[in-house]
């Protein structure tokens, strides 16, 4: 039997003792009235037989409440119907038996008792609708019939009337039926929907409260509004704490940003670090939040999951940190290493800079290691980690490949391979500081040497197993010669010597060859825009190596003491070259100078003097036409001999200029100091004043100072119509560069010299 059903059967018997008592109350009463005025053996007979039908039916209703078990629903309601047909039928007999002929106030009486409790069955009885239609049609039909038999027409009208009010409690009897039936139905969905809820707000609560997961609710405002133990155990707080905690003023923003999240109505995450406000701990947790919604979709609070990761992370920090690390020394391992110089490599292949290995050995760790023990080598191993990694910077890596070799990667050295040298060079140099201290292990006081080899990256072809081969064979060309040296790798060095030895052989037939020529590079004023004189650049364009520029080839010279036959060779072509351009055009162009490079071991040569004395003789050149350029790097060697010799020069009646002015070590009172007619701006500042307003700062001042110690100024490498403009401004004397001319050959100087008539179009204009 469905649910609904049976609440139906159970109500229908629980208004049973009531109905039984209304028509006990109405049998009895009469009973008492009836007595004397019918039939009295018809009245008892009737009377103990309703009595009866009642007392079954009261024993009915007991059964059914006290015993249950000994009937089904069905045959109880079945029961119920029998009693309730049983019942209609001893009143439906009463019209039968007592309705007295022309008694109309009797007959009025049992009319008036019939349709009162039918009228009463309707709301005793309705809940199952057989049992109310039965009960009407017994109770009322015999009524009907009665009245039908009689020959009067009012009985006639009065049976219609029955009829129609038997119809009528039928229809209502259907009515109350259904709207009795769909209230039990929503009762009983109510309650099973009540129930549902119930139970499954416990589950939640069981979950809640005993998953192994820190769980916690918070509402829209980001306050935490309950939360379970394993939470509070994590992080070491007591509830009072948590609940009511304002998670907007958390630090950790990304957390707050997974809270909001679920708030906004998306599901929020984050995993990472975070630090616990009240144990002030630090641990690793995932935190999943999820919106909760009320039956609009509306979010009303959310809940988070959190689960302490700490532990997890850390054994993996632990086993990343093992696998990168070398167990003795605590410094990264080979692994390690190998990622990292693969890392540079690729910087290099993209950018262009520099990295490089070191290889380090230990000279004569196997000795140690065998005649004073393991322990001692173990030790050793460690200091030598420690103090390597004194030696290096931030960004270097010191690792160690294995028995008692180190490798130091280094990067970002520079893009220039001089430079990377040189800085790698640095760092090899540092290493030996560092190892010339004695270690003292126990009661051992050892004396440690190393063998250093490097190698720097010089082609993007080259892997990382080359970089460290090439430093582990360097590495033992220093073991071969004699330990305790640095070796760069063979093949750099080999590539580097080879050009310089070709430069400076085939520098060595140079002039005989007849492959130098000298170029000239225009000196404008400034005032007048004439041209006033050249500066004498040197060209070689070697049969087999090319052209090479004298950026290359004067370094080398200087080196391999060709430059004197080489300055002297310059000095004699520009001068007379000066000499026969001033008298063609002296008419034209007031030409007064030619300004001729001097290098530093040129300068310092001590046949020098001499050598210009004889080219000015044999040109009869008026020195006055001469300027040397010398560079800061003459100033710094032996101040008091250049002083002597400049001094000499100038007495001579030769101008002296200082050349890449800036670029140098050189201070203003040095200048001051020494006789100088010009100073040379070097191009790297021309060069930067548009972006840089430091640099125009500075230009100002040297201008300013120069004016103070009667220097007249030249601004080299002027190339646009701005800096042209900014030096003119600022008063500069003279102006060489780009914007002007290029450094032009013999002939072409004078073509120029001939159609421009020496002026300057560009400034002119
Ligand atoms: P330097 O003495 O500073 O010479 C000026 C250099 O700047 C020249 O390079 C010239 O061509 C270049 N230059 C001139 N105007 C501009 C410009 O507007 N923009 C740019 N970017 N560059 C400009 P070069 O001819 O290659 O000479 C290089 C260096 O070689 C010279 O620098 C000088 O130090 C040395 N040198 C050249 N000839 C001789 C020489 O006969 N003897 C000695 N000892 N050194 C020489
Ligand atoms: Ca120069
Ligand atoms: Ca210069």
């Amino acid at each position: 039997m469905a649910l609904n059903k049976e609440q139906l059967l159970k109500d229908t018997y629980q208004n049973l003792a009531l109905s039984l008592l209304g028509l006990g109350i109405i049998t009895v009463t009469f009973f008492v009235f009836f007595y004397g005025r019918v039939d009295a053996s018809k009245l008892i007979t009737w009377f103990l037989m309703s009595s009866l039908i009642t007392l079954l039916r009261y024993v009915l209703f007991y059964s059914f409440h006290h015993h249950h078990a000994l009937c089904t629903n069905v045959c109880w309601s079945r029961l119920f119907t029998l009693g309730v047909i049983l019942s209609g039928a001893i009143w439906g007999a009463v019209p039968i038996l007592f309705f007295i002929n022309e008694n109309y106030l009797y007959q009025m009486l049992i009319m008036m008792i019939l349709s009162g409790i039918s009228a009463g069955s309707l709301s005793t009885l309705s809940q199952i609708r057989i049992n109310v239609s039965a009960f009407l049609t017994f109770l009322l039909v015999p009524l009907i019939v009665v009245l039908l038999e009689e020959t009067e027409v009012m009985y006639h009208y009065i049976a219609l009337l029955v009829t129609l009010y038997f119809i009528m409690l039928q229809y209502m009897a259907q009515k109350l039926n259904q709207n009795y039936v769909s209230a039990v139905n929503s009762m009983q969905l109510y309650q099973k929907k009540k129930n549902e809820l119930t139970q499954s707000e416990q589950k939640f609560e069981t979950i809640f409260q005993n998953v192994p997961i820190g769980s916690f609710l918070y509402d829209k405002n980001l306050i935490i509004q309950d939360t379970n133990q394993e939470f509070l155990n994590f992080l070491g707080a007591p509830r009072e704490f948590i609940i009511g905690l304002d998670m907007k003023r958390l630090d950790n923003k990304k957390v707050i940003y997974a809270l909001q999240s679920a708030i906004d109505g998306q599901p929020g995450a984050y995993e990472g670090a975070y630090k616990t406000k009240y144990a002030n701990k630090d641990i690793w947790v995932i935190i999943n939040t999820n919106p909760l919604f009320n039956t609009e979709h509306e979010v009303t609070n959310a809940v988070a999951i959190v689960m302490d990761i700490t532990k997890r992370v850390k054994q993996e920090k632990n086993i990343e940190y093992q696998a990168n690390h070398d167990t003795l020394t605590n410094i990264p391992n080979r692994m390690n290493l190998l990622r990292n110089t693969n890392r540079e490599i690729i910087r290099y292949r993209r950018h262009g800079i520099i990295c490089g290995v070191i290889f380090l050995d230990i000279d004569h760790f196997k000795n140690i290691n065998d005649s004073l023990g393991h322990s001692i080598g173990d030790e050793l191993l460690i200091q030598t980690a420690k103090r390597l990694q004194s030696a290096i910077r931030e960004d270097d890596m010191v690792a160690r490949i294995g028995g008692d070799e180190f490798v130091i990667l280094l990067s970002d050295l520079s893009q220039e391979q001089e430079k990377a040298m040189i800085k790698a060079e640095l760092v090899a140099q540092k290493i030996h500081q560092v190892f010339t201290d004695a270690y003292h292990i126990q009661r051992f006081h050892l004396n440690i040497s190393l063998s250093i080899g490097i190698a720097l990256i010089t082609h993007k072809e080259e892997s990382t197993e080359d970089l460290l081969k090439h430093a582990d064979i360097a590495m033992y060309q220093a073991k071969n010669s004699g330990r305790n040296t640095t070796r760069f790798y063979e093949s750099y060095m080999k590539a580097k010597a080879k050009r310089y030895l070709q430069i400076e052989n085939e520098l060595r037939n140079a002039i005989a060859h007849d492959e130098l020529e000298i170029h000239y590079q225009p000196i404008v004023s400034l005032e007048s825009s004439y041209i006033i004189g050249a500066e004498a650049l040197l060209r070689w364009n070697n049969k087999t190596l090319g052209k090479i520029a004298p950026d290359e080839f004067i370094p080398i010279a200087e080196e391999s003491g060709l430059i004197l036959s080489l300055g002297a060779w310059v000095l004699r072509q520009a001068t007379r070259q000066f000499k026969i351009w001033r008298e063609t055009f002296q008419d034209t162009v007031p030409l007064k100078k030619i300004a001729i490079n001097v290098s530093v071991n040129q300068f310092n040569n001590p046949h020098f003097l001499t050598q210009l004395r004889t080219i000015l003789d044999e040109n009869q050149i008026d020195p006055n036409c001469l300027e040397l350029e010398l560079t800061e790097s003459i100033i710094i060697k032996n101040i008091k001999r250049i002083t002597k010799k400049m001094q000499t020069l100038r007495a001579m009646g030769v101008n002296l200029s200082i050349d890449d002015f800036g670029t140098g070590y050189s201070s203003l009172l040095y200048i001051k100091k020494l006789p100088f007619t010009t100073l040379k701006i070097d191009k790297s500042f021309i060069q930067d004043i548009q972006d840089d307003a430091d640099d125009k700062e500075l230009i100002h001042t040297i201008l300013n100072i120069a004016k103070n110690f009667n220097l007249e100024t030249i601004a080299e490498g002027v190339e646009t119509k701005e800096q042209y403009h900014f030096i003119k401004d600022r008063k500069a004397t003279y102006l060489q560069g780009y914007y002007c001319e290029k450094p032009l050959s013999k002939d072409a100087f004078e073509t120029l010299l001939r159609t421009t008539q020496g002026i300057c179009k560009k400034l002119d204009s």
